[in-house]
């Protein structure tokens, strides 16, 4: 096979959508209405009803989707939200730009996921209460959040993540900005939810790669929460309900309605991708079941994960990825660098001691090409050569 095999297509999908995305843009044009309005309004309920929650806010990305959250949480200067190390860097900027102070849970080895043990290790050895609220011993700073992230497009075991924050007085925000229909099997609600239902909030991306993507940037924060809806709505709008009379500073942070329409066309086709997503992951973990020196992802019986990737651990992972490479096969690393260890937090101190399983992790770890798109034979490929190259390597 000489053609190359991408790492994800954001021009084929696109194509046979390309004459309603051209209607939304020549409505624009034709309306003058280039930021909120209709447009907007309906996706942020279709989107809501996607997900199952009764609000959805459209944002201008991820990273403010998060942020809102936080402040519409009521996080506060000088407090402590705990995340994991192994996410893109917008959830810990979310976090500081807040005025908060980022803390790092290790993972779990099997889902990539925050490790809810660790996290109950954390709050009973390092924090006391004191006056209602959970406070770090070390640094005297109140633990007021916790956002799990749903790596990959696989969830966190928000169960346990939630008792434990309903024990210690904390938020919960859900970083979903690459889970967009992502189930879980809730035993305290005897029932599958979807990511971004289970948190006080939660926050999408619509980033081009993510599993829905717009043309160009684009989030939303979904919540059943009336009073927040109301507090970002104002957030992503300088923070006005009625126009220049600021009830708080704010931020430029809305949904454009070329980017809302695009994203309603897009909606539509969401079940179909993801359900093409899940039959390649089936694939390649039945390509990849008898090759020893590779675990495949796991998904344990609590999970319906929507593979925004696919990412394998291996040993010699810079080796196989430069092999791949030359047999025209672009993967990925998600992520290279844990955030503890970035230069960014070089400087920031890390109270909760190891996180040995982030950092073995990223050093092992592998995303293979996924996308809805992907063909049969372009896996076969990618495997076959995964097979080649660790049968050299042994040898
Ligand atoms: C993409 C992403 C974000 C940020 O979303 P943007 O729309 O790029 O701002 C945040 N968290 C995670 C886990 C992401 O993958």
């Amino acid at each position: 096979m000489n053609e190359n095999i991408p790492f994800l297509d954001l021009i084929t999908p696109h194509r046979e959508m390309e004459d309603d995305f051209v209607a939304v843009f020549r409505d624009a044009l034709r309306s003058g209405q280039f930021i909120g309005g209709p447009s907007v309004e309906k996706f942020e309920q279709e989107f809501a009803s996607f997900c199952g929650t009764k609000h959805c806010i459209g944002v201008g990305s991820g990273t403010d989707a998060l942020r809102f959250a936080l402040i519409a949480a009521g996080i506060k200067l000088g407090d402590m939200v705990v995340t994991v190390p192994n996410t893109f860097i917008a959830t810990t900027e979310a976090i500081s730009q807040t005025g908060a102070v980022p803390e790092f849970i290790d993972i779990d080895e099997k889902t990539y996921n925050m490790d809810p043990g660790r996290l109950g290790e954390f709050l009973a050895k390092e924090c006391r209460e004191d006056a209602g609220r959970t406070v770090h011993i070390e640094s005297g700073r109140i633990v007021a959040a916790v956002i799990p992230v749903h790596l990959y497009g696989q969830m966190a075991d928000m169960d346990r993540i939630i008792e434990l924050a309903e024990r210690y007085r904390l938020v919960v925000i859900e970083d979903a900005c690459q889970a967009h229909g992502a189930e879980y099997y809730s035993k305290r609600e005897n029932r599958w939810m979807r990511a971004g239902t289970m948190g006080a909030a939660a926050a999408f991306s619509f980033y081009p790669g993510k599993n829905l993507g717009a043309c160009g940037e684009a989030g939303a924060v979904t919540t059943n929460d009336e009073s927040m809806t109301k507090m970002i709505k104002m957030i992503r709008d300088h923070g006005q309900a009625k126009k220049y009379y600021h009830d708080l500073e704010g931020y430029n942070g809305r949904l454009d309605a070329i980017q809302a329409g695009i994203l309603r066309i897009k909606l539509q086709q969401l079940p179909k991708w993801t359900e093409q997503r899940k039959h390649h992951a089936r694939r390649y973990n039945e390509l990849l079941a008898s090759v020893d020196g590779v675990i495949a992802p796991n998904e344990p019986d609590w999970s319906h994960a929507v593979y925004h990737l696919y990412v394998i651990r291996t040993q010699n992972r810079d080796a196989l990825q430069s092999f791949l490479s030359q047999r025209n096969i672009s993967t990925g690393l998600h992520y290279p660098v844990p955030l503890h260890r970035q230069k960014a937090y070089e400087t920031a101190r890390c109270y909760n001691g190891s996180l040995a399983v982030s950092e073995r992790a990223a050093q092992k770890i592998l995303s293979l090409p996924m996308y809805p798109g992907l063909a049969d034979k372009q896996q076969l490929y990618t495997t076959e050569n995964i097979k080649e190259f660790l049968s050299t390597s042994r040898t």
